[in-house]
């Protein structure tokens, strides 16, 4: 069986978790199973990194300097608890301490600069993983296992230029992946590859979208025609909602590529949005699973539904740090094109929408996108658009939330819409906007981000979520 593991941020946060998954590796591996790893960032990592990089424009050496020594030490730790030899403990070592004073030079270099562009800013994220994969290879190697560390770009992922969301262009993935990978897989070799990060076709560096290790477990899955993608995280599966929000939630044991794809969209974090798009095409399973229950079997995502649960609604999404924009103008009603314009100015600024509604009247268009990107969502609406005669007004409301409730059986079930607002309104909270797409899987709203909690658990219960 040849299978790509994934393991996310807190499955390899610490040495000691970056020892168990060593120990889960090469057991897989001695039981016949050809492996290859993928791994995020040490959890809390991409985010300092994310963090410095903004400060740094406007930091100075000394800062720079305490935030890089704090990232070595919490490395250095992590090695000495996760590697058991001392040769390998050094060899890692020295690459972290290279790696760090890279990273060191980098910051200091935008600072000097004062300017961050998407591009510098996947570099320096990019450090994440590139300190974390040499410390998983090391702790494998420990178990005397062969192994070889990659990072996205020396494995041969390459993607186009869409610094912060790049996607890969497969078809010369998948060739220099198969060149560079396969014969080490062949003959047992375990290749653990950085996750998150490739490159373009230049070799600048480039990322895949936050959480875009799971993408890059199964761009390489792909790639290497594996039998199965294990995604390792710390939660036992695809859950009827986000523990952390209902601790009642139940494990889903399978779901359809349709059905996962549109939870991980509606921000099930347990997967990143893009990250089935190869595997659909291949029809290769995708696991998800816990690092802390590696027993349990986790959720299984295939071509087919689970025929045995045939309740409607299967789960329910809280999607935070998103904003609605309102375009409004007498001008829009009844003039063709007029929406195109604005999809196509957000479209150009790379802006995506993630949910839409209009009302019959056409004098406005509600659209809901990333928080971040308000700012240039606003300032490109009202260049483009504002005096032009059909756009009189864009405004924001940036303390949203989308609740998203999903489910394969929605389809063609009456009274599920109805159900769900009265419970809504049952809670006495105010809906902002809905919206329904034809493939009738899923019903996602907006309310007040301080009520986002409140509605999910409302719906959770309602539809029996916590038993089925
Ligand atoms: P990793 O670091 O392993 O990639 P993530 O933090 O990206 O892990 O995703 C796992 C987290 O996703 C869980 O800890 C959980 O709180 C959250 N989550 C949100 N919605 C769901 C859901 N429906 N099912 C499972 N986990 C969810
Ligand atoms: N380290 C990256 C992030 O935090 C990628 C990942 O964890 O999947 O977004
Ligand atoms: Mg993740």
């Amino acid at each position: 069986m040849k299978i790509v593991m994934k393991f996310g941020g807190t499955s390899v946060g610490t040495g000691k978790n970056i020892r168990h998954v060593a120990n889960l590796v090469t057991q897989h591996a001695k039981n016949d199973c050809k492996v290859a790893v993928v791994v995020s960032a040490l959890a809390g990592v991409t985010n300092s990194l994310l963090e410095i990089a903004c400060q740094a424009k406007k930091s100075d050496a000394k800062h720079i300097e305490t935030v890089t020594k704090k990232l070595l030490q919490k490395h250095l730790e992590a090695i000495s608890t996760a590697i058991t030899s001392k040769q390998i403990q050094k060899e890692v070592s020295q690459i972290t301490e290279n790696t760090i004073s890279e990273l060191e030079k980098v910051l200091t270099g935008i600072c000097y600069v004062g300017e961050l562009t998407p591009k510098s800013k996947d570099y320096v994220v990019s450090f994440g993983e590139r300190l974390s994969a040499p410390i998983v290879w090391g702790a494998i190697k420990d178990h005397k296992t062969e192994t070889q560390c990659f990072t996205g770009k020396e494995a041969g992922i390459v993607t186009d230029s869409n610094f912060g969301d790049a996607d890969p262009l497969m078809n010369y993935t998948t060739h220099l992946v198969r060149e560079r990978l396969g014969p080490l897989l062949e003959k047992g070799v375990i290749p653990v590859v950085t996750g998150f990060i490739a490159a373009n076709q230049d070799g600048i560096v480039t990322t895949v979208g936050r959480g875009g290790s799971d993408y890059t477990a199964t761009i390489l899955g792909v790639a290497l025609q594996v039998d199965e993608i294990w995604i390792w995280t710390d939660v036992d599966g695809i859950m009827t909602t986000d523990p952390k929000i209902v601790p009642a939630a139940q494990m889903l044991p399978q779901l359809s590529y349709q059905e996962a794809a549109e939870m991980a969209i509606f921000g099930a974090k347990a997967m990143h949005p893009r990250a089935l798009g190869p595997v659909i095409k291949e029809n290769i399973p995708v696991r998800i699973r816990s690092t802390l229950h590696p027993d349990n079997q986790g959720t299984l995502i295939t071509k087919e539904p689970n025929a045995k649960i045939t309740e409607a609604v299967k789960a329910v999404a809280l999607i935070k740090d998103v904003a609605m924009v309102n375009v409004n103008g007498a001008g829009m009603v009844g003039a063709p094109g007029s929406y195109a314009k604005v999809f196509e100015v957000l479209g150009k600024n790379n802006i995506n929408i993630m949910m839409i509604s209009t009302a019959v009247s056409e004098a406005n268009i509600s659209m809901v996108i990333r928080r971040n990107l308000v700012g240039r969502a606003l300032s490109t609406l009202e260049i483009a658009l504002i005096g032009r005669g059909t756009v009189s007004e864009v405004t924001t409301e940036d303390d949203v939330a989308v609740v998203a409730v999903m489910g394969a059986n929605m389809k063609g079930t009456l009274g599920v819409a109805s159900k769900i607002f009265s419970t809504v309104a049952k809670a006495g909270i105010n809906i902002r906007m809905i919206a329904q797409g034809s493939s009738e899987l899923n019903i996602s709203f907006v309310v007040k981000e301080k009520d986002g909690t409140a509605v999910v658990r409302a719906i959770h219960k309602e539809f029996g979520l916590d038993k089925i």
